[in-house]
């Protein structure tokens, strides 16, 4: 069993849509590599999804490509003209994607340029970098444990923020198999 997003659902036609990162590591990733029209996969849940109701000033996420389908989702509901910044690294260029949201949404692509998934520390630079014009803001970080683990130290430690203004979620974990994200230690 792995944990996968769902980005869009449509109970008319209907459809249920997951953006999956192809990577040639584990079966979830192998399987979508390979993955044709007719072939079957087994779904529960979802076991219980975190909503953050939507009421700050203003937000900042930080994601890879395994939380950019929960950045999508996200950033697609904000209210309009909520001020939103999202820090979203991937391999390079060819990665981006459109993200559509009603909030006043500004993105900055992080690019690997070579370096393996799960091994840079961009988003983490990214967020200690970022200027919180208040307190009354949220921060939401989610991708391989390790890399967003300084994430979790300065919210915590150093931001100034309040426990509730902020959330860092362990998504997959750098040569772990079927990491369990409920069980992300710190
Ligand atoms: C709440 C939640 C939502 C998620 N949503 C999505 C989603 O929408 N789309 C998505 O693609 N992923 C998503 N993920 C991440 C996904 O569950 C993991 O990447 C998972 O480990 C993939 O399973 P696997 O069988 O391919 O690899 P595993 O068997 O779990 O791991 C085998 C090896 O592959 C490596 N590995 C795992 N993921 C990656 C990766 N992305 N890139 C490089 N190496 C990797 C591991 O470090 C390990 O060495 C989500 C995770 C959580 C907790």
């Amino acid at each position: 069993m792995r944990d996968y997003t769902i980005r869009e659902l449509n109970r008319v036609e209907p459809f249920l849509d997951i953006d999956f990162v192809l990577h040639d590591h584990g079966i979830a990733g192998r399987w979508a590599q390979t993955a044709k029209r007719g072939d079957q996969l087994g779904c529960l849940g979802p076991r219980g999804s975190m909503v953050v109701k939507d009421v700050f000033d203003w937000y900042v996420f930080a994601a890879d490509e395994t939380s950019l389908p929960a950045l999508g989702r996200w950033v697609g509901e904000l209210r309009p003209e909520t001020s939103a910044h999202a820090y979203i690294e991937v391999a390079n260029a060819d990665a981006e994607i459109t993200l559509h949201s009603a909030a006043d949404l500004t993105v900055t692509w992080l690019h690997r340029d070579g370096a393996a998934a799960g091994t840079t520390t961009k988003l983490a630079e990214a967020v200690r970098g970022h200027e919180m014009p208040n307190l009354d803001g949220y921060v939401w970080a989610a991708g391989e444990a390790g890399s967003i683990k300084p994430i979790r130290h300065y919210l915590a430690d150093e931001a100034g923020l309040d426990r509730a203004n902020w959330d860092v979620d362990g998504y997959w974990r750098l040569n772990v198999s079927n990491f369990d994200h409920h069980g992300d230690e710190d």
